[in-house]
């Protein structure tokens, strides 16, 4: 019997994902609807959570009957963010609702199955541990990986330390979505509330759900515009055909979807230039989600203006090209996160961890 096989999974807040992974390579995908605060009946979140770690245990349970094998090691990647230090997980608005608390998945986890060892990692450190596998660590020095999409979030990747640096005591890095900013539509201050519920986070208005948002505003606030749009057939319908309208507009050069997508990538071309001004050696900026898929190539086009317009000090006068060169676009696999589950499980059976600590 080789324990090779790995249980993996991807635990987002409208489906959860499945699969055993066995050297490098993934089984068939099983998937089903999440078990989030909208959809399950409970009386406190807590209830929520014991029953994510009861799926997680019952699911890996059925996948070591279907390969036949026993099953030893499980990575899990989680839309939400985790301290890396414990496995704990800090909140998660769309399983849990808002006031969800912490929860400790890995000590549930390793309650009730305590022969199996549990990694549990952030989705975008999942996603940046997917990814980093096609790159060439000659040909870089640190690369930063964005996912745009429900929410926002940011990994770096230290190729110097051969890993993700966390903070030794909160064990995060890049929760970026999270960051307070200005965010501004004609000259008007824009005041719109995170999901964490925090205000003026960058996820407010960067996000998907903060791109609805702001086009839920326009029919309201500017009528005559709407209408004069390509996007004003759409603007009575659901929050997919407005999505579609505003997809749909940007690639047709509507000028009032051109400034709504101004508004997003704005916020954002801010922080990178913070990030770029601290980080000389940052060398790529990889963006995937939802949110760049659905709007290139005009979501970078915007996002290298906006950039440019704030400029970088001494830098962007002379060298207009700074961001685009750094910028890759990478389309958002399905897979990937349990792909990424299946590396970091992997590392954590050879004792190893995609996160540094010093
Ligand atoms: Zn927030």
């Amino acid at each position: 019997m080789s324990n090779r096989e790995v249980a993996v999974f991807d635990i987002g807040g409208t489906h959860f994902r499945s699969a055993v992974w066995t050297n490098g390579q993934l089984g068939p995908v099983t998937r089903r609807c999440a078990i989030n605060y909208l959809n399950t009946a409970h009386d406190s979140p807590v209830e929520l959570q014991e029953a994510l770690a009861a799926y997680l245990v019952a699911e890996t349970n059925r996948l070591q009957l279907e390969c036949k094998t026993v099953i030893k090691h499980a990575g899990i990647s989680l839309g939400a963010p985790v301290n890396a230090s414990n496995g704990r997980v800090l909140q998660s608005g769309p399983l849990w609702g808002p006031r969800s608390g912490s929860f400790e998945l890995q000590g549930a986890l390793t309650r009730l199955r305590p022969d199996i060892g549990w990694m549990i990692a952030n989705d975008v450190t999942a996603g940046l541990a997917s990814y980093i596998r096609t790159c060439d660590p000659e040909r870089h020095s640190r690369i930063l990986f964005v996912t745009v999409s429900t929410g926002i979030g940011s990994r770096l990747y230290d190729f110097a330390r051969g890993g993700v640096p966390v903070d030794p005591v909160h064990g995060l890095q890049g929760e970026i979505g999270h960051i307070k900013v200005e965010a501004f539509f004609r000259g008007t201050r824009l005041k719109f509330t995170c999901d964490c519920g925090g205000c003026d986070h960058l996820n407010a208005y960067s996000s998907g759900r903060g791109v609805l948002k702001l086009l839920r505003e326009l029919s309201p606030h500017y009528p005559d515009d709407l209408a004069a749009s390509t996007m004003a057939a759409a603007r009575d319908g659901d929050d997919d055909a407005i999505l579609s309208a505003f997809s749909r507009g940007v690639a047709a050069g509507d000028v009032l979807a051109l400034e709504v997508l101004a508004t997003i990538t704005r916020p954002l071309a801010l922080i990178f230039s913070v990030l770029l001004t601290h980080d000389p050696l940052l060398d790529a900026i990889v963006l995937t989600g939802g949110v760049v898929d659905a709007l290139e190539p005009a979501y970078s086009a915007s996002l290298d203006r906006q950039f440019r317009d704030h400029g970088l000090f001494q830098v962007t006068e002379c060298d207009p090209s700074y961001l685009a060169r750094r910028l890759r676009i990478v389309a958002p696999g399905d897979l990937s996160g349990l792909i990424g589950a299946g590396h970091l499980a992997e590392m954590a059976q050879g004792g190893q961890s995609i996160h540094v600590f010093r």
